[in-house]
């Protein structure tokens, strides 16, 4: 469980415990702000024996307070996933009969894997709990995928729980926005970023470092994990001697082509960073020519170095803010 996300985990099983939790979850946000991961904890936990055991003593204790009460102590009710019954190894091990991932590689969730999904859970839980079901990134749904979740999230199966995320909530139907509980999940501060870092035995990044990566502890990880990528400390240097002339584009982009898209997101994020200071519009036809050369870079077969070249030429152009 990433910590930043411990507060909204708590409070979601406050309310389930309380008999009040939305069956239709949809989790809201930029990419790598732990949507999937919360996501999975929280499925662990509704469908851990334990949990449950727990929760029907609570429902069946006489009430000595109002419901509500329960809302305002979420941490003393909630209770993770206990990671040693049956139903929490059989997770671990890939193969819980009642829960469903739906995940895709391609650019489209297609009707089938919806269909087939719902199909399961209309049928009683396999091992007589609750059912859950997560789709991650259901804004890659096609329309009728859409309809068809649409259907399930308008007339719920009983124990059945959706947990959705977005990162482009704005692309999905009003009528799925609409028949969801929406959370809004933010990024970790940048000391919550560094601590979480710190226990992994990461050393901190500096701000610059860590916007660079979307701001996200999540993505700065995995960029370290990947011992082919470029350091944020090199690509910073190079930026200095482009700047003052002790390098240049060309050579800087041969040194580069083949992690050009990552690049580019960084030089982007360098724009951007000097319009949000500076305000000049420049700065920010620049932020976004990087965006876009970075999402045309993904695709094979273009010449990367030339395209970092002119995105490597503007720097240039404008006396820039430094990196601290
Ligand atoms: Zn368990």
């Amino acid at each position: 469980m990433y910590p930043w996300l411990e507060i909204t985990f708590n409070a979601l099983m406050a309310r389930y415990r309380a008999a009040k939790l939305h069956h239709g979850l949809l989790f809201m946000g930029v990419a790598d702000a732990g949507k999937t991961q919360l996501c999975h904890s929280i499925a662990k936990a509704l469908l851990c024996k334990s949990v449950l055991a727990h929760t029907h003593v609570e429902a069946q204790r006489p009430r000595l307070f109002e419901p509500d009460d329960a809302f305002e102590s979420p941490h003393k009710t909630a209770q993770e996933a206990c990671g040693t019954c049956k139903s929490c190894l059989l997770i671990d091990a890939g193969s819980h009969p009642d829960l469903h991932v739906i995940t895709t590689d391609k650019s489209q969730i297609g009707i089938d894997a919806i269909r087939q999904t719902i199909a399961k859970v209309t049928q009683t839980s396999q091992l007589s709990g609750n059912k859950v079901v997560i789709i991650s990134q259901i804004e890659l749904m096609s329309e009728s995928a859409s309809n068809a979740l649409l259907k399930t999230l308008e007339e719920p199966t009983p124990n059945t729980y959706l947990l959705m995320t977005t990162n482009e909530s704005q692309r999905l139907l009003a009528t799925i926005l609409s028949r969801c509980e929406k959370q809004t999940i933010a990024l970790p501060s940048y000391d919550q970023s560094c601590h979480w870092l710190r226990m992994l035995q990461i050393p901190e990044p500096s701000k610059a470092a860590l916007i660079a990566h979307g701001s996200s502890p999540i993505t700065y990880r995995n960029e370290l994990e990947n011992a082919d990528s470029i350091g944020f400390d090199d690509f910073v240097m190079t930026l200095k001697g482009l700047i003052d002339g002790s390098d240049t584009a060309n050579r800087a982009a041969l040194k580069w082509h083949f992690d050009a898209p990552k690049v580019a997101k960084w030089l982007a994020q360098h724009w951007l960073e000097i319009y949000k200071n500076n305000k000049n519009e420049f700065a920010y036809e620049n932020y976004q020519a990087c965006l876009i050369a970075s999402k045309r870079m993904s695709h094979p077969g273009l010449n990367k170095s030339l395209i970092l070249t002119s995105l490597f030429t503007q720097l240039r152009s404008i006396q820039v803010a430094s990196f601290h």
